[in-house]
C-alpha cells in the first residue's frame, strides 16, 4: 500500500489540496513541484478512541478526464487559519519559491471573497465530466455556483449553504449580497416545511438578522410546539440565545415552552430556564 497521497517523489511540502476539503479520509491533492495530481483516501487504524495511526494511501482511479478537470482547479495553503489560492498553471521548483508565491498570493486576496480569489487564477471552463468519482461531487456543485446569477432560486443557494461541502462559502457571499434578508428570512421562518425554517433560522443566525419581522414568526412557531421531538424547540432556542438582547421579546413564548416541558424533557428545560436567567440578568 502506498504510504504517499500522490505517487511522486517530490518533497511532501510541494503538495496542496485542489479546491475544497473532501469528505472522510479522501482528498485531492496535486504537487505543485512536477504538476501531478491524486486523489486518495487516508486508511487509518484506531485501536484505541483518539488513537490514529496511518496505514497508507489508496489511490482513486481517475480517467485523464477527470483528472484535467479536477486538477485544474486552483490548490490552495493554509496561513493563519485561511485559504490561500494558487493556479494550477503554477509550478515551483523549491520549496521557497513556494512560499514566496504563497506569500504573494495571500497580500493579493487580502479581503476578496471566495468567487473573486477563484476566477482570476482560473477555472474549468466547461462542467464537470460525466462519472464524476462521488468524492469529488462537491467540485461540480462548486462550479454550478460560480454559474448563480439573479435568476437562480434562492432554496438553491440556501440548500447549499447549510451543505457542509460544496460551495457553502460561495453560498454564504452570494446571500449576503441579497437585499431584504430579513423579509426572505421572514417568509422562510413560516413555511410549513421544516427545512424552509432552518434555512429562515439560518438567515437569521449567519447574517446577525433582528427585530420584529424575524422576531415575530420565531415566537408564532415556538408557540406551536409542544415539546423538542423534532429538534426544533432547541434550534428555536440556541437561536434566541445566538441573538441576544435582540431575542427577550420572546420571553413570554419562553415562558410557555417551560411549562410545557417541565415535566418531560429535563434538558430542554434547563436549557430554556437559563436562557431567561441570562435575559434578565444580562452580562
Ligand atoms: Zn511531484
Amino acid at each position: 500500500m502506498p504510504n504517499r497521497a500522490v505517487d511522486c517523489s517530490c518533497p511532501e511540502s510541494m503538495l496542496l489540496a485542489v479546491l475544497d476539503n473532501l469528505p472522510g479520509n479522501q482528498q485531492l491533492l496535486a504537487c505543485v513541484r512536477c504538476g501531478h495530481v491524486e486523489l486518495s483516501d487516508a486508511l487509518v487504524n484506531e485501536p484505541h478512541p483518539g488513537d490514529v495511526q496511518l496505514l497508507g494511501y489508496a489511490w482513486i482511479e481517475m480517467s485523464e478526464a477527470i483528472r484535467d478537470w479536477a486538477g485544474s482547479w486552483p490548490r490552495f495553503a493554509m496561513i493563519a487559519e485561511k485559504r490561500v489560492y494558487l493556479s494550477a498553471q503554477c509550478l515551483f521548483e523549491t520549496t521557497a519559491e513556494l512560499s514566496a508565491a504563497i506569500e504573494k498570493a495571500e497580500a493579493d486576496q487580502s479581503g476578496l471573497e471566495l468567487r473573486e480569489r477563484l476566477l482570476p487564477l482560473g477555472v474549468p471552463m466547461a462542467p464537470s465530466p460525466e462519472s464524476l468519482p462521488e468524492a469529488l461531487s462537491g467540485f461540480s456543485e462548486i462550479w454550478d455556483a460560480l454559474q448563480w446569477d439573479d435568476q437562480t432560486p434562492i432554496e438553491v443557494v440556501l440548500a447549499a449553504a447549510n451543505r457542509f461541502h460544496g460551495p457553502r462559502r460561495l453560498a454564504r457571499n452570494f446571500l449576503a449580497g441579497l437585499p431584504d434578508l430579513s423579509a426572505r428570512a421572514a417568509v422562510l421562518l413560516q413555511d410549513s416545511e421544516e427545512e424552509a425554517r432552518s434555512w429562515g433560522r439560518y438567515l437569521v443566525k449567519e447574517f446577525a438578522l433582528s427585530g420584529e419581522a424575524v422576531l415575530t414568526p420565531i415566537r408564532g412557531r415556538l408557540r406551536q410546539l409542544a415539546d423538542n421531538s423534532t429538534s426544533e424547540m432547541y434550534e428555536i432556542y440556541a437561536l434566541l440565545r445566538e441573538m441576544g438582547s435582540e431575542a427577550t421579546g420572546a420571553r413570554p413564548e419562553v415562558e410557555a415552552a417551560i411549562e410545557r416541558v417541565a415535566k418531560s424533557d429535563y434538558y430542554m428545560h434547563q436549557d430554556l430556564v437559563k436562557l431567561l436567567a441570562k435575559w434578565q440578568s444580562p452580562g
